[in-house]
């Protein structure tokens, strides 16, 4: 019932983009007025810079790791699950492949291309965190952040919410540190902001880092996804 909900919440939400794409739009359930800060780690290293500030301020936030990331990055495993009181770990996919059926490719990516390859996609990752994290995901969001309809439809059917953003901070980590910075102090209550916590080498977690520090001296309250959107209890 509740996923059926979100699913047709999810198909009101989207903006069509090219070729049928959906691209959702994702914000806190009403009322929320917290900041929900998602951090994809799609394949490479890990930021050092932003993980250091999340864990000395203890912020809160959301983190959508691949297995192939998973692989590579054993100690910052290892320190996300030391922090698990702040980290709450999501599927990003088995080997950030596109959840797109109908065409090659997608922003130079190569794609699913079928239905069978966004279930292994998905289910892969899944596995993966189950595995490192020893706690299932509950939410996905492919390596384009946009999805083929009937991708939508099969990862609904698979039980997994598609996590949308509505605040692209740092457009695949390539925007320079001031850019992400101001991206980010322009965040608004209910906000889900989208980042990318695996580009160490790139200036654009410097701005993540100062974006966060902004929010926080404006006494803004973070709050992971898998809380903001828990079913009410009693
Ligand atoms: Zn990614």
């Amino acid at each position: 019932m509740r996923l059926r909900f979100v699913v047709s919440l999810l198909a009101l939400l989207a903006s069509p983009a090219i070729a049928g794409d959906i691209e959702p739009r994702l914000t806190l359930p009403a009322g929320n007025h917290a900041v929900a800060l998602t951090f994809d780690a799609c394949s490479g290293a890990v930021d050092e810079r932003i993980l250091d500030e999340l864990i000395a301020d203890r912020v809160p936030a959301t983190i959508f790791v691949t297995h192939r990331w998973l692989k590579r990055n054993a100690s910052a495993t290892a320190r996300l699950l030391a922090h698990a009181d702040l980290f709450e770990i999501e599927n990003h996919g088995e080997n950030h492949v596109p959840a797109i059926t109908d065409r090659p490719t997608v922003f130079g990516l190569p794609t699913a291309g079928s239905l069978s390859a966004v279930s292994q996609e998905v289910t892969g990752g899944a596995a993966a965190v189950t595995a490192a994290f020893g706690r299932s995901p509950i939410w996905y969001r492919d390596a384009s952040a946009r999805y083929s309809r009937d991708a939508v439809k099969l990862i609904g059917q698979l039980g997994y919410r598609i996590a949308g953003y509505s605040l692209n901070a740092d457009v695949g980590a390539s925007l320079p540190a001031a850019a992400v910075s101001k991206r980010i102090r322009m965040a608004k209550p209910g906000d889900v902001v989208i980042a990318h916590i695996n580009h160490p080498e790139r200036p654009a977690g410097a701005g993540v880092v100062e974006g966060i520090k902004a929010l926080l001296a404006r006494g803004v309250r973070f709050e992971r996804l898998d809380l903001a959107f828990r079913p009410p209890t009693g």
